[in-house]
């Protein structure tokens, strides 16, 4: 999970709401693809919840993170949502097949109101894990999300390795590096799984 700046929400969004418009009714409409397209840029084309990169729009979804079932209120509001990756065995998808009940947002961490790297750190094993002991909310973002699911493990696990040759590599290009070396490397750097969270906890300690 990494921090992102939710920023205004889109026209359509805010119009749809006055218009009292139904979550069915507002997918039909192109503000629906607006919305998308907003939270998948300001997200920085990662998955809301478990950071990995979804390659495309199409490889995500907008992820209501109180359910339209339990909360249809919250069905058209900004704050309740996020775009999430397609994976059924963590984040959004997860959340709504095997967490039974309703979610309550105040107890999950928001990764678009606080720094997640306040609640979580990072084990060279990939293990998410909760800075503050018996943190409640923290056990229950991990909980909601299946976010310590072995996949993600693994996959982070090479991202935290590959950080700290990269930033050892990085080290290498000396101290005043050449704008395009810096740019080929990071471009290198991002085609790997990338996880800007283990990233920024490794470059934090
Ligand atoms: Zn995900």
């Amino acid at each position: 999970m990494h921090k992102f700046e939710r920023g205004e929400e889109p026209e359509g969004l805010k119009k749809a709401r006055k218009q009292k418009r139904s979550w069915d009714e507002f997918v039909r409409t192109p503000a629906h693809i607006e919305l998308a397209e907003c939270l998948y840029e300001r997200q920085e084309r990662c998955c809301a919840y478990c950071d990995m990169t979804i390659k495309s729009i199409k490889d995500g979804h907008i992820e209501h993170l109180e359910r339209r079932s339990n909360a249809p209120k919250r069905a058209l509001d900004w704050g309740n949502l996020f775009f999430s990756c397609q994976r059924k065995d963590s984040c959004g998808k997860y959340k709504d097949s095997e967490i039974s009940g309703a979610i309550d947002s105040r107890l999950v961490v928001d990764p678009s109101q606080e720094d997640p790297l306040d609640y979580f750190s990072y084990a060279e094993t990939g293990e998410m894990v909760v800075v503050k002991r018996n943190d409640e909310k923290a056990e229950t973002t991990i909980k909601v999300f299946n976010l310590n699911t072995q996949r993600l493990k693994n996959a982070r696990s090479r991202a935290y390795r590959n950080a700290i040759v990269f930033l050892k590599n990085y080290d290498n290009l000396g101290e005043n590096p050449p704008k395009e070396a810096v740019e080929e490397f990071l471009n290198d750097w991002r085609e790997e799984e990338f996880f800007s969270s283990v990233f920024r906890y490794i470059l934090k300690r």
